[in-house]
């Protein structure tokens, strides 16, 4: 019954071994000493493609993150991407359907038109609310995203877990936004919890990975055989750098969340900013969702609109602690114009920003000293 830094401080660490380091370090291997065809080769590692040291230690940690409380496996993947990829083709065959957000992370369009290719019918629904339950009917899988990349909404899972499960589909929730210690989508129902740790789970904006958890061992063995199967690896640097990353993921989530709520609250009163969300503020269309199922801690993103793009750029350009960057949930506070990519929803002047692990009031300072600067002109 530890508390979430104990475990994570410790999440995946071997047995302590006499002279041995507490993390063993990265294994760089393509192949492995066998003992003979004679010998069953049934020995956890053969080939670098499917198995390597490095990866069972941080899936053993990630797993006793996301599940603490339940047996439950993990699979690291080379990005978020290579994830989501590998739980959508692992499961859906030609004439299943799957529904998936339609305010979700913006690549998931472009998967829905490869799905779409492939004879699977995709429906969308959006994540407010529980429009889900409308398209469900005889779908095999369904996909959450929540709290929502960029808009910040929040579904609850518990509810369309039951509701599909009764239908018959499988449940599948990207939990990147709130990490692991931000919600637990395994024990609130859905059978996968899938994320990219290129964001908060990482933090230090250095690595690319992607990892999918489940409780279910044969949905494991088909994520694991289509990981193999695609080759979409991580290298056992990015992996051994996530590893080490998760002993301060407490501190950071935790520094994040509070930063970001500051900002949240800074921005409230300006009137150039308007539709701004961050499911931690009292007054937001999440907050209720996510505090009946998120972990105390709502992430990192705080979401708005400035009245167009100059004055967007112009705020951009004013930070001086923030970096105009894509991505979000490193150390350091990043902020962009998400229309710079097209593919989302949203307003010309509309800003995803992500507070990193400053102190709240240099961050405060800045980001109201650059809306200053912008709203000059
Ligand atoms: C970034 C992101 C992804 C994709 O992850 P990569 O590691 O960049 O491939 C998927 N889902 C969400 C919600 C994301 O924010």
């Amino acid at each position: 019954m530890n508390g979430d830094g104990t475990r994570a401080v410790r999440a995946g660490l071997p047995e302590p071994e006499t002279y041995r380091p507490t993390l063993p370090g990265p294994v760089f291997t393509a192949h492995y000493h066998l003992h003979g065809d004679d010998d069953p080769a049934t020995g956890p590692y053969t080939y670098g493609r499917d198995a390597n040291p490095t990866w069972t230690l941080l899936e053993r940690a990630l797993g006793e993150l996301e599940s603490p409380d339940a047996e439950a496996e993990t699979v690291v993947f080379a990005s978020g991407m290579a994830a989501i990829s590998a739980v959508l083709f692992s499961q859906l065959r030609q004439g299943d359907a799957v529904v998936l957000p339609d305010d979700g992370y913006n690549l998931l369009a472009r998967l829905r038109e490869r799905l779409t290719g492939y004879g699977i019918e995709v429906r969308t629904a959006p994540t407010a609310g529980d429009a889900q339950l409308r398209v469900l009917d005889g779908a095999k899988l369904l996909w959450l995203e929540t709290p929502s990349n960029p808009g910040l909404d929040v579904c609850d899972i518990r509810h369309l877990s039951d509701a599909a499960h009764a239908q018959g589909a499988l449940v599948a929730v990207d939990n990147t936004l709130a990490t692991p210690l931000g919600q637990r989508p395994l024990a609130l129902g859905a059978d996968f919890s899938v994320a990219s740790g290129t964001k908060a789970l990482t933090g230090h904006g250095d690595v690319l990975l992607g990892y999918v958890t489940t409780r279910d061992p044969e949905l494991a063995a088909s994520v694991r055989l289509w990981r193999k199967t695609v080759g979409a690896i991580p290298g056992p640097m990015e992996a051994w750098l996530a590893h080490r990353s998760l002993a301060t993921l407490h501190l950071r989530v935790d520094r994040q969340a509070t930063n970001a709520l500051a900002v949240a609250e800074a921005l409230r009163d300006r009137p150039e900013v308007s539709g701004l969300r961050h499911p931690g503020l009292p007054e937001d269309p999440s907050h209720r969702q996510a505090v009946a199922q998120m972990r105390g801690r709502y992430g990192c993103v705080v979401s708005f609109a400035l009245p167009d793009r100059d004055h967007a750029r112009r705020f951009l350009g004013a930070l001086r602690l923030v970096d105009d960057a894509t991505s979000f949930g490193g150390v350091r506070s990043t902020a962009e114009r998400r229309g710079r990519w097209g593919g989302d929803a949203v307003p010309e002047g509309f800003i995803r920003f992500s507070a990193g692990a400053e102190d709240p009031d240099d961050l405060v300072a800045d980001v109201l000293g650059a809306l200053d600067e912008a709203a000059r002109g």
